[in-house]
């Protein structure tokens, strides 16, 4: 499409919580009806599309069923050439675009091809284990939270892993399900098999499962309870205080 003059491209990086729709800021809520486009992907919530104008032009660019992630390098080209030819451009991704969701990246490309960018935050999934029962931090239990990512760009489980396991802070990993062996490894052989964890999926929608264990047990943990993507594993004494393991 041929860029037009009258429009200001502008990008909007907006977090669309962890699930529950109702769980967006009121930045985010007024900014979707404001938007000329969206990009959405898999994790943020499809009912969110409905706030948005009707001539509003609504591209999805997560996973495609069995298939590929859309490549970074593609969203990156749909906002620049939507932003230049229709305006204002909403990318609405999961939780926080900031948290374990390239959001910046989007936003670097953006400002080197001359689009203003704003920022808004969203509730990281992370924070939606609180229905659960598990707060990120309790006193006397938990000193601080660790948030970290199962899957890095090598596929890799981050090595701060073993780090975060040797403080009083709860540890949370994200993309961590299909790693779960090796988490529960890396307990076990620091003689640490023992410690709590929990696995929740689709945290904040109805749908939403939990599984409350050992770590050593992380593996079983996650077939018994046909715990798939998305969900977080939880791990430190917050997973128990109101529970039997
Ligand atoms: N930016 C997102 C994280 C994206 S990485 C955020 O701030 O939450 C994708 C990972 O997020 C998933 O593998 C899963 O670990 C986690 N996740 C996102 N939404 C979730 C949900 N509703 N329930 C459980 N885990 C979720």
């Amino acid at each position: 499409m041929m860029p037009d003059a009258t429009k200001t491209p502008i990008l909007y990086v907006v977090g669309a919580g962890p699930g529950d729709p109702e769980l967006i800021t009121m930045k985010a809520y007024k900014v979707l009806q404001q938007a000329d486009v969206v990009l959405y992907d898999n994790l943020a919530n499809k009912e969110l599309l409905n706030l948005t104008k009707a001539d509003c032009e609504k591209i999805y660019v997560g996973k495609h069923p069995y298939g590929e992630y859309t490549p970074q390098e593609r969203i990156h080209e749909l906002i620049q050439e939507k932003a230049f030819s229709k305006g204002t451009v909403v990318r609405l991704k999961g939780g926080d675009p900031y948290i374990f969701g390239r959001g910046f990246e989007e936003v670097l490309f953006a400002r080197e091809h001359g689009i203003q960018t704003h920022y808004i935050p969203g509730i990281t999934s992370m924070q939606a284990t609180g229905f659960e029962d598990i707060p990120l931090t309790h006193r006397s239990i938990s000193e601080g939270v660790w948030a970290l990512t199962g899957t890095k760009k090598d596929g890799s489980i981050s090595d701060d892993l073993r780090l975060a396991m040797q403080s009083n802070s709860t540890v949370v990993i994200y993309m961590g399900v299909k790693k779960a062996a090796a988490i529960a490894d890396t307990y076990t052989q620091a003689g640490r098999g023992d410690t709590p964890v929990a696995v929740v999926q689709h945290a904040s929608l109805p749908h939403r499962k939990t599984a409350t264990g050992y770590i050593k047990n992380l593996p079983d943990l996650i077939a018994q309870h046909h715990i798939t993507h998305p969900a977080l594993i939880v791990i430190g004494g917050v997973v128990a205080l109101d529970k039997e393991l």
